[in-house]
């Protein structure tokens, strides 16, 4: 079979449904509101450890040779007829936000899953080795830093940070691997595939308001986040005139106007994103003047230059409004981490196999971070994206794409993997 002809061909989608179905009713929940059911799979929890025992327990059955990593990342490899070539790694996460949906991390790893499997029906053996990968706590919502995992895996992260890191009862990340069975005996830092691909729903509402089936992910952006602290002073809201005030609330609300402003003039782009998230007042009271607000500021932009010059527009805002308001604003950065360019031989690759199977495709930015983004530090990388009903809602249990959007995004990557795998030094 030739190269042209491999790329054209497709996976058994019904088992690919019935695998997102079975790994979803591990950890699932009714979320009466919505009145569906959504996914509770928190890293490192038992449902966790269930998740990935049928997981590998599926790895396993498809041939494939497995091994854990210290950190807990699941690696599956099917060899390729050149075992010295560097495999062609595909995968995701199988952990979930609290009230999250079947789709999100799983679609990627059962996808690569798929893949294989499809591989073997048709005892098709590519040249390079392929790998699936299913990282560790790509969610960060237990132990507090996402992509957990995959950033151990690729150096971003040393393993015994990651190790110390504790959740809400106080719990390490080593004590929760070692308790669910999966400390793995495979040292960090040693993988260097040729290339990583990962599939993953959108979870944003671009593709499937503008019709388009397939996404080709050009990089993540840039997030900086910010936790302020304002102090003014809380007093009589009747008996003290408005020039006497020190509002720390209507600093607060300045702050949030100045990030809208951010992002609707072309200074920082057209992707610029600000949100002040949480706006704590104390005393919190209908009739006392703030004396004090807790708020946060998550700034995005997929250039590191805009996001810079946005950083310093929000310190230089902070310092105006010190002097204007007559309050003292405390700033300190919480996590920031760089806009991630993905590979162009790879995005093409991926609107190579998009437009062989007949399938609308544009290019579009990550809002979110991924794990493929830890991946780019070592080798070509980039990601396909399916749309989802519902505004392609995510990390809600209303997540949802159709078994057509699902194999749509699959096919595509069984094409890109088998032509990735084909390639030589
Ligand atoms: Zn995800």
């Amino acid at each position: 079979m030739t190269i042209g002809e491999r790329t054209q061909l497709k996976i058994n989608t019904d088992r690919l449904m019935h695998s997102i179905d079975e790994l979803g009713a591990i950890g699932a929940y009714h979320d009466a509101e919505a009145n569906v059911m959504g996914v509770h799979r928190l890293a490192l929890s038992p449902e966790d450890a269930e998740g990935r025992r049928l997981v590998k327990r599926w790895f396993e059955n498809a041939g494939l040779t497995v091994s854990v990593d210290a950190i807990g990342n699941i690696y599956a490899n099917r060899t390729g007829l050149d075992s010295k070539l560097a495999p062609v790694m595909s995968g995701s996460h199988i952990d979930s936000v609290p009230t999250g949906g079947r789709f999100d991390g799983a679609l990627g790893v059962l996808g690569a899953l798929e893949v294989v499997r499809t591989l073997n029906d048709l005892d098709i053996t590519t040249r390079r080795p392929i790998t699936i990968a299913a990282f560790t706590d790509e969610e960060g919502c237990r132990f507090g830093t996402d992509m957990l995992g995959s950033a151990v895996a690729t150096g971003r992260i040393a393993l015994d940070d990651a190790y110390g890191l504790t959740d809400a009862d106080g719990k390490t990340v080593k004590q929760e691997l070692e308790a669910i069975g999966f400390l793995g005996a495979e040292p960090v830092g040693k993988r260097t595939p040729h290339a990583f691909v990962e599939c993953h729903v959108e979870q944003g509402p671009a593709l499937i308001h503008e019709g388009i089936d397939i996404g080709v992910v050009t990089g993540v952006q840039g997030i900086s986040w910010h936790k302020l602290i304002i102090t003014g002073t809380s007093a009589h809201a009747g008996a003290t005139p408005m020039g006497f005030r020190k509002d720390a609330g209507l600093a607060a609300a300045r702050i949030n106007c100045r990030l809208h402003e951010m992002c609707t003039g072309s200074k920082y782009g057209s992707e610029m994103r600000a949100t002040m998230g949480v706006i704590h007042p104390e005393p919190c009271m209908i009739n006392v003047i703030p004396g004090r607000i807790t708020a946060t500021v998550d700034l995005r932009n997929p250039d590191d230059n805009a996001m810079h010059n946005a950083e310093q527009d929000l310190d230089d805002y902070l310092q105006h409004i010190t002097k204007e308001l007559g309050v003292q604003i405390e700033s300190r950065q919480t996590a920031r981490t760089p806009a991630i360019i993905f590979d162009e031989s790879v995005q093409i690759a991926i609107e190579t196999a998009a437009k062989t199977h007949e399938l609308s495709h544009r290019r579009i930015l990550a809002g979110a971070g991924h794990d493929a983004q830890e991946w780019s530090a070592v080798c070509k990388t980039a990601m396909i994206f399916v749309p989802g009903l519902n505004d392609g809602i995510s990390h809600n249990p209303r997540e949802l794409s159709t078994p057509r959007q699902c194999a749509d995004g699959i096919n595509t990557l069984l094409s890109v993997i088998t032509r990735l795998a084909d390639e030589g030094e």
